[in-house]
């Protein structure tokens, strides 16, 4: 249930939309305030946005626009593909749900996207989030969308000193009231862009916000304090180790982890489990037999649930022994262009300490 608050919020979204059409943030998937933008380029660009950054996510959603540029060509692309000029992004479970979803878009709905939320939910990798985003930004419709930003903007203005996540219900209630019939999508990045540029998560810019006269928060003096958030608990930590082996012609080893799980579908560097302990001795796990050379220094990695830490080892196959060894020999000239996730390419990084970040090479691919 929505708390009860003295102040009338129904000038917020006239105040906002009127900020909105002089200061949105020009952003590659973005049509300008007022038009609806192509449901395709919303769709790919929410996806890219979960739990990573618009400044991340920019060079992604050009290249894949470039690449695929309708949603038919992206359900004709190999997956394989896919999850190759994704690696990086993280949270690989996303382009696989990607992919899933243009090949149902294309098949089962003549590569239109429905235009209501419980349709949308029905595709792969489409939450309420996302249902919401794009039934409101490419098709105008009124729905509710609430991510980090909107959180905190309604917890401000409605000053909810319940910590978080206990008072999403009542953000969620509170958010309802302030969207409007009209211009939904533009009030949603309205939204969005104050929370990301003006109402943001330390010292917001108060004085530069257009809604200062309808914010509680602001009238109570508390809006840095807000929102509060329950104690996290520590993270776990996990162990586990790695092997990068070379064959003669100096190809390394990779093979491709199971589709489902964590980084499922990318490739590795041969990896132990991930275990809740370091081991005295990771050699049962090596791929194959070879003389293994600890490397100095260590991997480290924070996942949502838990950190990792990884020891790396170093080899070299003789070719007898390298034909044995299940998985895929990559010339070292090609590793950049592999769907290998960051966390792999900082094994690389540590193996071969004289190569430079792959990432920089990917992109010339
Ligand atoms: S007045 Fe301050 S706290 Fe309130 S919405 Fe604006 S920036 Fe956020």
């Amino acid at each position: 249930m929505a708390a009860k608050s003295k102040t009338d919020h129904r000038p917020v979204a006239p105040a906002l939309l009127r900020w909105y059409d002089k200061h949105a943030r020009v952003l590659p998937w973005r049509s300008r305030p007022g038009e609806h933008a192509d449901p395709y380029a919303v769709w790919l660009s929410e996806i890219m946005l979960q739990q990573t950054t618009v400044a991340t996510v920019g060079k992604y959603f050009r290249d894949f626009m470039q690449r695929w540029p309708t949603v038919e060509q992206l359900a004709a692309a190999p997956i394989d593909d896919v999850m190759k000029r994704w690696a990086g992004l993280g949270y690989y479970s996303r382009a696989r749900n990607l992919h899933a979803c243009a090949v149902m878009v294309a098949h089962d709905y003549n590569g239109q996207f429905p235009d209501d939320e419980a349709a949308l939910q029905k595709l792969p990798g489409i939450g309420p989030y996302t249902a919401a985003a794009i039934t409101a930004i490419a098709f105008g419709k009124r729905a509710t969308v609430i991510d980090g930003n909107v959180d905190r903007v309604v917890t401000r203005l409605f000053a909810i000193e319940m910590p978080l996540p206990l008072s999403k219900p009542e953000i969620r209630a509170q958010a309802e009231t302030l969207t409007p019939d009209k211009r939904a999508g533009d009030f949603a990045q309205a939204m969005m862009d104050l929370g990301a540029t003006i109402c943001t998560p330390k010292s917001p810019s108060c004085n530069r916000c257009p809604l200062t006269e309808v914010c509680d928060a602001y009238a109570q003096g508390i809006a840095d304090t807000l929102p509060r958030r329950a104690p996290k608990k520590p993270r776990p930590v996990r162990h586990g180790a790695c092997f990068f082996v070379t064959r003669p012609d100096g190809a390394v080893l990779l093979r491709k982890r199971v589709a489902k799980g964590l980084l499922g579908g990318m490739m590795e560097v041969p990896t132990t489990p991930w275990l809740d302990a370091a081991a005295e001795d990771y050699s049962e796990f090596a791929p194959l037999k070879a003389k293994w050379k600890k490397r100095m220094g260590l991997v480290e990695h924070t996942f949502t649930h838990f950190h990792l830490i990884l020891t790396v080892f170093v080899g070299a196959a003789g070719a007898k022994e390298a034909a044995k060894a299940g998985g895929v020999w990559t010339a070292q000239d090609e590793l950049a262009g592999e769907a290998l996730p960051s966390l792999m390419r900082k094994v690389v990084a540590l193996a071969m300490p004289d190569e430079g970040p792959l990432f920089s090479k990917q992109s010339k691919k």
